[in-house]
């Protein structure tokens, strides 16, 4: 019992629901004809939040589910992935294609089929999704795992396919052509030989993380993943915002990137991207003493957006307008801060396509809130 919402979409709209847990982000977005695609994951107990909600909503992920992706291998962000990629028996895996040291030599050993030393949760989570993958793949068949870079295309749905009528194309904006590149270089380095190459650039792990552009007609959702600023201009946002292949069009919902942080605010992404009067949805994040978004990061998210939400209450505890039957069961047991603290809430958005463009609802379950709400 997960307790969360059950009503399916209908075949012809279009469904964005974000879940988060405190620490934790993952995202169903149902495309139409009740295919399904799912970026990340936070698990409940051992089983992903996305699988849980497919199925609740009566869509077994092994006939529904087309693709998994992982925009990066940070903690919050794959747990259960490698559950919800072999739940989802026909889907394909996304990963980006460049990779931090750790996820590489993780990645060789997969290959060679190697067993490897112990790596953080979000190495190994990769290497049981390859471990899959592997399994999967039969003979002369497309390998079920795919890599993302800037312009790569990852699914579509020509016009008239599904019952909105419209194309869907889910297109990666990053890692960057320059972070590949570097990525490239530092494999390389393995080489003693490769002197020149030790000068390679060194990139963050959000620097390579994936945003998404999914292009619904001429509607779109922008899927800001952990993307931040870097300091140059060939990684981060401004490696897609100076791509020489661009979006066409702009998008009307947002997955803010990188919990509403600073460090992935950047005007030219709001300007160039997103239509006036657009929606944003972003996970909070907490870790030790440090927490995302921050006060003056909910006032500037604010003032960006039409209307702005959170799966859950972040630096002063104000929680949900509409809670699970789960979160009313618990606060009568009064249950302890700790407990409360890790539910799970979801935004969700829903909308049918007129005259190309989605006419978004959005309606908020568990911990999730308005993000005005949380500033007051
Ligand atoms: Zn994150």
């Amino acid at each position: 019992m997960t307790n969360l919402p059950v009503d399916a979409p209908a075949p012809d709209e279009i469904e964005v629901s974000v879940f988060g847990k405190g620490f934790g982000e993952a995202i169903a977005v149902h495309v139409g004809g009740h295919r399904w695609i799912a970026i990340d994951s936070l698990s409940i107990g051992q089983i992903s939040v996305t699988h849980h909600y497919l199925s609740g909503l009566g869509f077994d992920p092994k006939d529904h589910l087309d693709v998994v992706i992982a925009t990066h291998w940070h903690d919050d962000h794959i747990r259960g992935l490698a559950q919800l990629f072999e739940s989802a028996a026909a889907a394909e895996m996304i990963v980006p294609l460049a990779m931090l040291k750790t996820e590489f030599i993780k990645f060789a050993a997969a290959f060679s089929g190697q067993s490897s030393t112990k790596f953080s949760s979000g190495v190994e989570e990769f290497g049981k999704i390859l471990q899959i993958a592997a399994a999967r793949h039969k003979p002369n068949t497309a390998y079920p795992l795919r890599m993302a870079y800037n312009g790569y295309v990852g699914y579509r749905k020509t016009s008239g396919s599904l019952p909105h009528g419209q194309q869907v194309s889910l297109e990666a904006l990053s890692p960057s052509n320059f972070d590949v590149a570097a990525f490239l270089h530092r494999i390389g380095q393995v080489n003693p030989e490769a002197k020149l190459l030790q000068r390679a650039p060194l990139y963050g792990p959000n620097d390579v993380s994936s945003a998404y552009w999914l292009q619904i007609g001429n509607d779109a959702v922008l899927f800001g993943a952990d993307v931040e600023n870097s300091s140059g201009v060939n990684s981060g946002w401004n490696a897609i915002l100076n791509a020489p292949v661009q979006p066409i069009g702009k998008a009307s919902l947002l997955k803010i990137p990188h919990h509403g942080g600073v460090s992935g605010h950047n005007d030219k992404m709001w300007s160039q991207f997103l239509t006036e009067g657009s929606i944003g949805t972003l996970t909070p994040w907490t870790k030790g003493g440090n927490r995302l978004p921050s006060g003056a990061d909910i006032a500037r998210l604010i003032t960006a957006t039409a209307e702005s939400y959170s799966t859950g209450p972040s630096a002063n505890g104000k929680t949900a307008t509409q809670p699970f039957s789960v979160a009313k069961a618990l606060s009568k047991d009064k249950v302890s801060l700790q407990r409360v603290a890790n539910k799970i809430g979801q935004v969700r958005h829903r909308g049918k396509v007129s005259d190309g463009k989605i006419a978004w609802t959005t309606t908020l379950f568990g911990e999730a809130c308005n993000l005005a709400a949380m500033a007051k």
